[in-house]
């Protein structure tokens, strides 16, 4: 099986992709992790990398997709993989399905999980975070004196990148960057939507349902 996962910052994506790479017996790959392994490494890659992560850039499409294209040669991938992450663009997910062709082989099934953006915003401005490193929620994971931490006592505040604001910008790029993505997929045949609302066994239950559904077809 060779997955491709997608879903908006906040939808809960990392947890629900690792629940299905480990369901399908499968290696999860995410660009980041890739990226880092490459750069704790100092191989040339990784070098490259750095130099456009340093200077604030996006990492090109031919360096993203050779990265990607060489990890999923490693022993571990023989048996699958789904990867978190990537394709983030048509560029990268062309480059994908040409890599894919010339080793005979495609992608089992692109999964979108789908959450609806003001959902995102209220789970993510509910979000409390201490000095100390802990974080709550002021309705999912409470602490037990309001607005102070169960461990220091010391205040909670709201992380600059947990603003509505913040959040709601953040989900309009994400959507705008990857909507042609979901359409090519879709165009494909390849596209799974998931409804990405309610709890995280919610949410894992009805994924595997339909995945289970999908690539048994
Ligand atoms: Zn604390």
């Amino acid at each position: 099986m060779r997955f491709v996962f997608m879903g908006p910052p906040g939808a809960g994506k990392g947890t629900q992709a690792k629940a299905v790479a480990e369901r399908y017996g499968v290696s999860h790959v995410s660009s980041g992790d890739i990226f880092r392994g490459e750069i704790a490494n100092k191989t040339p890659l990784g070098l490259k990398i750095k130099s456009y992560l340093d200077s604030g850039g996006l990492v090109p499409d031919d360096i993203t997709v050779g990265a990607v294209a060489g990890r999923l040669e490693a022993p571990d991938c023989a048996n699958g993989w789904l990867l978190d992450g990537f394709p983030r663009t048509i560029g990268q997910a062309e480059a994908l399905d040409k890599a894919l062709a010339k080793g005979g082989t495609k992608l089992s099934a692109v999964v979108d999980l789908e959450v609806d953006p003001e959902v995102i915003v209220e789970r993510m401005s509910g979000r409390r975070v201490c000095k100390c490193g802990r974080s709550y929620h002021v309705r999912y994971i409470k602490p037990r004196v309001e607005g102070k931490c169960d461990a220091c006592g010391s205040g909670l505040v709201i992380r600059d990148d947990d603003r509505p604001e913040t959040v709601r910008t953040r989900l309009a790029t994400y959507q705008k960057q990857t909507s042609p993505l979901i359409e090519y997929y879709d165009r494909k045949g390849l596209l799974l939507r998931v409804d990405g609302s309610g709890s995280p066994d919610e949410v894992r239950s009805r994924l595997f349902e339909q995945l289970n559904a999908f690539v048994s077809e």
